[in-house]
């Protein structure tokens, strides 16, 4: 520091502010995990936690706590390194690993009860490979998320990677910045200082970009769903096929759209009531659920109408459509002990790649009238291959082009025709 500056920070004040830093945003991070319940913060929570205990019984003690608790104190520092690493798993869906978490700490143990105490070199070098190991594997978390979505939460592994690196090494490096006040440990305590700062503020952002993220989500899943059978409504149904039909365009791959529209379901609430047509539903739309790909798309599209989106060939289609026609004519439905008889009438269209979902919905339903006035309980084919929603607009285009063409040679023959 220059010799004008006055401000100076000792390092264990600065680990004194850090420690309660640390524990404050870790009680703050297990509060919001039980409010909100996402299972992520109470893993950081508790990791921020034990971080804190470690770097507070190291300053505290120092070179005095003697071999047994100074293996203590590093052992809890490696195993909060390790729950970020398993908060990172959990954020993603995955589940903890307990066993890694534990191996840091244990190769740690092992070491130092083998290790001569004067090899100090080897020992850091063995405790910065654990943090090393950790953070490697923290980063490969954030590495093999591939939705764009939750690749933007970075900073919510950064923040608790940034600062357990930087609480990490002093404990490594103890003796040499402890022993020189000047050049690096002044250098390393304004570092320190810093990103203690980035620390506080990047932890509550991470929680209520986090909070705020699961809101959204909660938000966002209620408006696409039907809360009666569990299915995409139409809006969600829209929003999927979108994505799929943009992917099997990509890939080049046939897509094939059916509609399933329930036979004389209007018959079932008159005589049986509303709660017994719902009931109707929710085993058609089981019946389809589960004769279906998982990689297909079902939603309820209307009152009593539902509609999929297959990845396949018309021809496969058409097989998986019977199998629901079969199973709902199948389902043994009844009401009041009466049997129900429940069949359904489906409309198949399918088309090449890149053929725009609006043209295969239409085609699909042509073909479902056709199926009602053909007795009901059928599949029919959309026998026409339908015609591309792009070349539809462009013969209507190049149609209605030849008009203001013509519009615009009219005024120069009238002026022609004036100048005459
Ligand atoms: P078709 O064989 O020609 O399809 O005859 P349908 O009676 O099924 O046809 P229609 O489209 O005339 O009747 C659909 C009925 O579905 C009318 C409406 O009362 C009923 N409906 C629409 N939404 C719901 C719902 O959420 N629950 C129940 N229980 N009934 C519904
Ligand atoms: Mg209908
Ligand atoms: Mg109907």
């Amino acid at each position: 520091m220059s010799a004008g500056t006055h401000l100076s920070l000792d390092l264990s004040t600065l680990y004194l502010v850090a420690t309660l830093v640390a524990a404050l945003l870790g009680a703050l991070l297990l509060f919001f995990w039980h409010k909100e319940e996402i299972a992520a913060l109470g893993w950081w929570g508790a990791a921020y936690l034990l971080g804190a205990a470690s770097v507070a019984l190291w300053t505290v003690g120092g070179p005095e706590l003697g071999f047994t608790l100074s293996l203590a104190v590093n052992v809890v520092g490696f195993i909060a390194c390790g729950l970020v690493w398993d908060a990172a798993r959990v954020f993603h869906g995955r589940a903890a690993n307990w066993s890694m978490v534990a191996a840091g700490p244990l190769l740690w143990i092992v070491a130092d009860v083998m290790l001569d105490p004067s090899a100090v070199q080897t020992r850091m070098m063995i405790g910065a490979g654990i943090v090393a190991f950790y953070a490697a594997l923290t980063a490969a978390e954030l590495g093999r998320e591939r939705r764009r979505k939750l690749r933007a939460r970075w900073p919510a592994l950064i923040v608790p990677l940034l600062h357990g690196g930087v609480l990490m090494l002093p404990i490594l490096l103890g003796d040499m910045l402890q022993s020189r006040t000047g050049g690096v440990a002044g250098v390393w305590i304004a570092a320190f200082a810093a990103e203690l700062v980035l620390y506080a503020a990047g932890t509550v952002f991470v929680i209520f970009m986090l909070v705020s993220e699961r809101t959204v989500t909660a938000h966002k899943t209620a408006a696409s769903l039907d809360p009666l059978t569990g299915l995409l409504n139409r809006r969600g149904f829209g929003e999927a096929t979108a994505r799929m039909i943009e992917r099997e365009a990509k890939a080049g791959r046939p897509i094939t759209v059916m509609i399933f529209d329930i036979d004389h379901f209007k018959s079932v609430n008159d005589r049986f009531g509303h709660a017994a047509g719902d009931d109707v539903l929710t085993v058609f739309a089981d019946i389809v659920a589960s004769s279906l790909r998982v990689t297909d798309l079902v939603g309820r599209v209307g009152g009593e109408e539902f509609a999929a989106l297959l990845p396949c060939t018309t021809e496969e289609a058409q097989l998986a459509a019977e199998r629901v026609r079969e199973a709902f004519a199948a389902s043994g439905v009844r009401i009041d002990d009466v049997p129900l008889e429940t069949t359904v009438s489906i409309g198949v269209a399918g088309g090449p790649a890149n053929t725009e979902l609006e043209v295969l919905m239409a085609s699909a339903d042509t073909a479902l009238y056709q199926a009602k006035r053909g007795g009901r309980n059928r599949v029919e084919i959309a026998i026409e291959q339908p015609l591309s929603l792009q070349k539809a607009r462009r013969a209507l285009a190049s149609g209605a082009g030849t008009q203001p063409a013509d519009a615009a040679i009219m005024p120069a023959d009238a002026a022609l025709d004036i100048r005459i």
